[in-house]
């Protein structure tokens, strides 16, 4: 059933004192847009594309097929920002025409770009096809790439999609060093969107797959909190969006102190987008970065997360 109009907020996202912070969607099929626009989405953040691929067993989805699954998403958001990320295959998820052979650490292995570059032949066709989707829609297409880890992918990715047309690249931060060097990542390409799952995992060393180190699978964690800042600091510095694309985004309280450390714009799951709205509407953004200073004093998680509510409870 549909919600009442009530229960579905309108208008852009923005901090009380009025600076916006986009809220986007994460999505993982195409048939998921509608709902994401009923929900208030003022764009996609996150096309996880390798979720349309996941059933092929050794063949790569032809030109055409991944042309028409772009199409469907972008036609959703006319006018809108859509960021794709580009195949990341690898260790969570697995493509078996990606496979990088036996690996005894798949997190550690060829994902993401790393595969990519290795089939030179997938990379052309992904972008041929997102080429082609962009000229059929309206909506605002950029492309980033999974699993960034050197400057030198940086430069060899943003050129690769531009070279087919595609006038906005940029990188995923989910690898710590890339967020350490943030300035010169971003001074190669023209984003950043903060994978805070993958980021957390590798930054805290906790497979995001294993129940049992769970607790360090955390992205309330200063160490986190202090990768996200630098880059934040590296993108209003360059002038570039730096934006979130984890479940951490999807955390109301951890959205203001995202915000509160320059992150410009959320994407989270559609039905996180009115708790995060509500939240982000009740702090300037001064406010915010007092909260994000209380969170990152800490020295634990669950301590981040208890400074910053109660800096939070003295604003409101
Ligand atoms: C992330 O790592 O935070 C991310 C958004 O990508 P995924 O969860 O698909 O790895
Ligand atoms: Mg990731």
């Amino acid at each position: 059933a549909r919600a009442a109009a009530a229960d579905v907020p309108a208008g852009p996202g923005a901090l009380a004192d009025g600076t916006p912070v986009k809220l986007l969607a994460n999505l993982g099929k195409p048939g998921e847009a509608a709902e994401a626009v009923r929900l208030g989405a003022e764009g996609v953040g996150l096309f996880r594309t390798e979720f349309l691929f996941l059933d092929r067993l050794t063949t790569a989805p032809t030109v055409a097929d991944q042309q028409e699954s772009y199409r469907e998403v972008l036609a959703a958001f006319p006018g809108k920002r859509v960021v794709v990320r580009l195949l990341d295959a690898g260790a969570d998820k697995p493509l078996a025409f990606l496979n990088p052979g036996e690996e005894e650490n798949p997190a550690l292995g060829r994902r993401g770009l790393r595969a990519l570059r290795a089939t030179a032949s997938v990379l052309a066709d992904q972008l041929t096809a997102l080429a082609a989707a962009q000229a059929q829609t309206e909506a605002e297409l950029w492309v980033m790439a999974p699993m960034v880890a050197t400057v030198e992918e940086t430069a060899f990715v943003t050129r690769a999609i531009h070279d087919v047309g595609i006038r906005t690249a940029g990188v995923m931060v989910e690898i710590p060093s890339v967020a350490l060097i943030a300035d010169r990542v971003l001074s190669r390409t023209d984003f950043a969107s903060i994978g805070t799952n993958d980021l957390t995992q590798y930054t805290m060393a906790a497979d995001r797959q294993l129940g049992s180190v769970a607790a360090l699978q955390d992205p309330w964690h200063p160490a986190v909190l202090r990768l996200v800042k630098e880059v934040g600091a590296a993108g209003a510095a360059l002038g570039k969006p730096v934006g979130v694309c984890g479940e951490a985004a999807a955390d109301p309280l951890l959205a203001v102190v995202l915000a509160g450390l320059g992150v410009t714009s959320l994407s989270m799951s559609p039905t996180a987008l009115a708790d995060v709205r509500v939240s982000l509407a009740r702090y300037s953004l001064d406010d915010a970065a007092a909260i994000a200073e209380a969170a990152l004093a800490a020295d634990e998680a669950a301590d981040a997360r208890q400074a910053a509510r109660a800096a939070a409870d003295t604003i409101t």
